[in-house]
């Protein structure tokens, strides 16, 4: 089976971890900080705060802007559980944002349209988690223009969109947001195993993140009250987790890094392969907002159904039976039986279970080699005519 993504872990990335393995810390150490330095100055941010996995940064980020209960989070539903989970866990609600049909994306114009609408009914919400889906990034300008009107906080999901851009500006920088979260869980782009990261220019943030990222405890004098007892001494000064990322996991990401931009290079080969290959059927491939470079994460084709005699599923499954490992980004949050207890239901977020109905994730990683993905294009050919 060809997978839909798959990590690239060169001879380096073995010998980084192997050289921490051997090293006096396996546990945050300065890999931690290498990884964490070198990650906020590619995305041209000030600080960066390296946890477990992303839905840990999610949640910490959550916290820190605020978000509790009597509050509200909007997301798209067109992405993983995650993005709506952290709301959840901070005691607050979740709402969704449909998409925006081309890219979609959580849509800039469905937003202001709900929000018009909830401020009429005094619901506002507090924070807004726009997801850069399959890598290409949301209409940041206008959803800062409408953060700045509503006075709501802007989390970037960037799960997908590391070594992205948004007007030649890295996805990461925060020049549109309080907050950006990356993954590095190994279908990504970059792999720590499992791994996350909190990008943010504001120093308040940045030191609460920190506290809590380790149960809350902090050896800092600043942040102590009383006297301090001795050189052993550490307060605890609120209520934190233990979302720490391993030296051993950070040695790897570090290691990554240096290969960040060739990854996104061949992954835009390969869809502008795709593109060639896959033009003439009936297809919708992915479209590419002039404002954005994406970093194809993901490449997306949706069928047309009009076209075609057979339906979604069949064509799923005739690929899947050829060896293809396609997938589908994403299940609509909302559907989900877990999210339906809160009054959600099928019709609430049109645009995203049309595109649920049509979606087909095709495989797409640097590794993926050209008589691999000539076999996906004739496998799909074949389904389809
Ligand atoms: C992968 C992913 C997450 C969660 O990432 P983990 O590191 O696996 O916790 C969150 N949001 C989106 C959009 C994702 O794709």
């Amino acid at each position: 089976m060809i997978p839909y993504g798959r990590q690239d872990i060169a001879a380096a990335d073995i010998a980084a971890v192997v050289e921490t393995l051997q090293s006096d810390w396996l546990t945050q150490g300065p890999a931690i900080e290498r990884f964490e330095q070198a990650v906020a100055d590619y995305c041209g941010t000030k600080y960066a705060i390296a946890v477990c996995n992303a839905t840990a940064a999610l949640h910490l980020a959550g916290l820190v802007a605020g978000l509790g209960q009597g509050d509200a989070l909007w997301t798209s539903p067109n992405t993983f559980v995650a993005s709506a989970n952290c709301a959840l866990y901070c005691g607050a609600t979740v709402d969704f944002v449909d998409i925006d049909p081309a890219t979609y994306n959580l849509s800039a114009s469905a937003l202001e349209q709900k929000l018009k609408s909830a401020e009429h009914e005094g619901k506002l919400p507090k924070i807004v988690v726009p997801v850069h889906f399959a890598g290409q990034s949301c209409d940041m300008e206008a959803i800062a223009a409408l953060s700045r009107r509503y006075g709501f906080s802007v989390i970037e999901d960037a799960a997908h969109a590391i070594g992205a851009s948004y007007r030649k500006r890295p996805i990461g920088s925060c020049e549109f947001s309080d907050m950006a979260v990356f993954s590095f869980h190994p279908v990504k782009i970059i792999t720590t195993g499992e791994g996350g990261m909190i990008l943010t220019n504001r120093e308040d943030h940045y030191e609460k993140l920190k506290r809590l990222r380790s149960h809350g405890i902090t050896r800092d004098a600043r942040f102590m009250q009383g006297d301090i007892h001795g050189p052993w001494y550490y307060q605890q000064i609120e209520l934190g987790y233990n979302y720490r990322m391993t030296d051993i996991q950070a040695a790897l990401g570090a290691s990554q890094m240096t290969r960040l931009d060739e990854f996104v290079q061949r992954r835009h080969e390969l869809a502008a392969r795709y593109q060639t290959l896959l033009q003439d059927l009936p297809l919708t491939l992915p479209w590419q907002h002039p404002d954005t470079r994406s970093s194809f994460h993901l490449y997306v084709i949706r069928l047309q159904l009009n076209k075609t005699a057979k339906n979604h599923r069949q064509i799923f499954e005739e690929l899947r039976n050829a060896g293809i490992g396609v997938n589908l980004h994403y299940i609509p949050v909302h559907l989900q039986p877990y999210y339906r207890q809160f009054g959600f239901q099928a019709g609430d977020f049109p645009e995203s279970e049309k595109y649920y109905g049509e979606a087909i994730s095709l495989p797409l990683y640097p590794g993926l080699g050209e008589a691999d993905q000539d076999k996906v294009a004739s496998a799909l050919k074949n389904s389809l005519t």
